[in-house]
């Protein structure tokens, strides 16, 4: 049972990427009589409201948020401090292989993040295995941090093989020159909850580096339920933006990082 609550979770968490609606019918109802005794833990977790801001619906308080949001205390969890003079030496990743077309987008914010949704068939081979773009959103500050630094935003896109097997690719932004994307759509982020839908067909992969190598690990989510089946892939080289559109930009974002986790024993390999 817990498998499939699990699994609607993560669907629901990708859907709405944790705007606190309530959509989704419950998975099971509990009997009345064990209701009420058991009402704080049973609670459906699409009621549940969180916050990334510390306090009741802090990121030290998800995991009693609710039963379906267990998993945020979990011993996989995302982000990490990455230590690249410690990454295994044995890996032998390879680069990442694009298949993506140009695309449709829809411009969200859910309250958490400002998020582009995705339509179309786009997808990428991470050492022999195939997931499919479905949105990618932003974060600030980093959620990863390398070496002990944080960047003023993360962006992280993610990708799905299969119900339980996704993989995120995160980029860091330093400060440089003027990000394209941000130049076409600052203006237009939805600066509350709310949409901008486009016409424009956007060349995602243009909105990469052209070295496309990163660090890997086994991780989580980083917002509740915290599901641990995201393959992460944070690529080394840093994307740019001025110093005006990240000041923009993270004023919408408001601090929506969840704080570092523990390694527990895992280990970060990396492409070259
Ligand atoms: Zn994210």
């Amino acid at each position: 049972m817990k498998k499939t609550l699990n699994v609607i979770a993560i669907v629901t968490v990708l859907m709405l990427f944790g705007s606190c609606k309530n959509e989704t019918k419950k998975a099971e109802t509990p009997k009345p009589e064990v209701e009420e005794s058991l009402k704080v833990s049973k609670k459906d977790c699409n009621e549940v409201h969180w916050s990334h801001h510390k306090g009741e619906k802090g990121p030290e308080n998800w995991k009693d948020l609710c039963d379906g949001f267990a998993d945020c205390g979990g011993k996989s969890q995302s982000p990490i401090n990455i230590v690249t003079s410690n990454i295994s030496k044995e890996s032998k990743l390879v680069a990442p292989k694009f298949n993506y077309a140009k695309s449709a987008i829809n411009i969200v914010n859910n309250g958490h993040t400002v998020q582009f949704n995705i339509t179309g068939e786009n997808t990428v081979d991470l050492n022999g295995k195939d997931y499919k773009l479905l949105q990618f959103h932003y974060h600030a500050k980093s959620e990863h941090t390398i070496n002990g630094k944080y960047y003023p935003i993360e962006v992280h896109f993610v990708h799905q093989h299969s119900a339980t097997e996704y993989a995120v690719l995160g980029m860091m932004f330093e400060e440089g020159k003027p990000n394209k994307l941000f130049s076409k759509y600052l203006d237009k982020f939805p600066t509350s909850k709310g949409e901008f839908k486009s016409e424009d067909m956007v060349d995602v992969l243009s909105l990469f580096p052209s070295d496309k190598n990163y660090y890997n690990y086994q991780g989580s989510l980083t917002t509740p339920p915290c599901s641990e089946v995201v393959n992460w892939h944070v690529l080394k080289t840093p994307l740019t933006a001025s110093k005006e559109q990240i000041a923009q930009f993270s004023k919408i974002l408001n601090s929506n990082y969840r704080p570092i986790m523990p390694l527990n024993g895992r280990t970060v390999g990396q492409s070259n």
